[in-house]
């Protein structure tokens, strides 16, 4: 039990990398709160957790609202008690060169993929201080790190890793520890507005060193061990999980 007794959010938990972070997380003896827009889906995994021996309640959260995010560590806080790890993993991903990309697109994805980070470091530093400390793992990309064709989404991602150490730096002496993980491409819904079809998957996989797409819980194993007590030096740093993409 690599997580027990501690009390973990993780943003966009209802479906892909966050369903996997929290299954996993639970699997381990953390309680888990599931915050996400997607009330069915995340209602579904809560009962399928629970059903498992594991602890986990869903909470509505949209990560662009001061509001919610307050919300979500209150009703976490009232029935679990204490809060240890936050994953900043909610994101969207839209296409486009700079030309391409409109300024309600960019305005979206800094609002979800940058802002909705921020308000989340910010709405759980109280609460961690109070438990003696805790672990923030902010979900980036290797999109964050190398340049490309998604304009604002690379954007968003590079300002997360940023936001990270800053965050990391502020609050090391309190025992708040922050860090970055990168994924490469990683099979979950999130790639059907990036790949048209199965065909375009596989060449894109094939073009990896490891020649296949990450799988979900290839990053929630990453996720784990920053959240866990055996990272306890690990602050300010990017784990890329990424089957080699950037290693080129
Ligand atoms: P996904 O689309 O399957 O899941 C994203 C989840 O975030 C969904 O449940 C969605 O409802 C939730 N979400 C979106 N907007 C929200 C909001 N405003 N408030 C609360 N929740 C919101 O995507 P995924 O692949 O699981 O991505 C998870 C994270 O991993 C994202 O930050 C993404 O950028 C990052 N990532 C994914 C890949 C990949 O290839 N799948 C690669 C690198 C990084």
């Amino acid at each position: 039990m690599r997580l027990e007794g501690k009390v973990a959010i993780i943003s966009g938990g209802a479906r892909g990398l966050g369903a996997a972070e929290a299954r996993l997380f639970a699997n381990e003896g953390a309680k888990v709160g599931i915050g996400d827009l997607r009330e069915e889906e995340g209602r579904a995994l809560e009962a399928e957790i629970r059903e498992s021996g594991g602890e986990a309640m869903f909470v509505r959260l949209d990560v662009t609202d001061e509001g919610q995010w307050a919300d979500a560590v209150d009703a976490v806080m009232t029935a679990y008690g204490r809060l240890d790890i936050l994953v900043n993993n909610a994101g969207i991903l839209e296409h486009g060169s700079v030309e391409e990309t409109t300024t309600e697109s960019w305005d979206r994805t800094m609002s979800i993929n940058g802002r909705g980070v921020f308000l989340g470091t910010r709405a759980v530093i109280p609460a961690m201080r109070e438990s003696g400390g805790g672990s923030i793992v902010n979900i980036s990309s290797v999109a964050g790190l190398i340049g490309g064709f998604m304009t604002a989404y690379n954007s968003s991602k590079g300002a997360v890793r940023l936001l990270t150490k800053s965050t990391a730096v502020q609050y090391a002496a309190e025992n708040i520890r922050v860090n970055s993980v990168h994924p490469g491409p990683t099979n979950t819904d999130m790639l059907d507005v990036f790949f048209a079809d199965d065909e375009a998957r596989e060449a894109r996989a094939a073009d990896t060193p490891m020649p296949r797409l990450g799988e979900p819980k290839d990053i929630a194993y990453g996720v784990l061990f920053l959240a866990s007590d055996e990272a306890s030096y690990m602050t300010g740093s990017e784990l890329v999980i990424d089957g080699g993409n950037t290693a080129r």
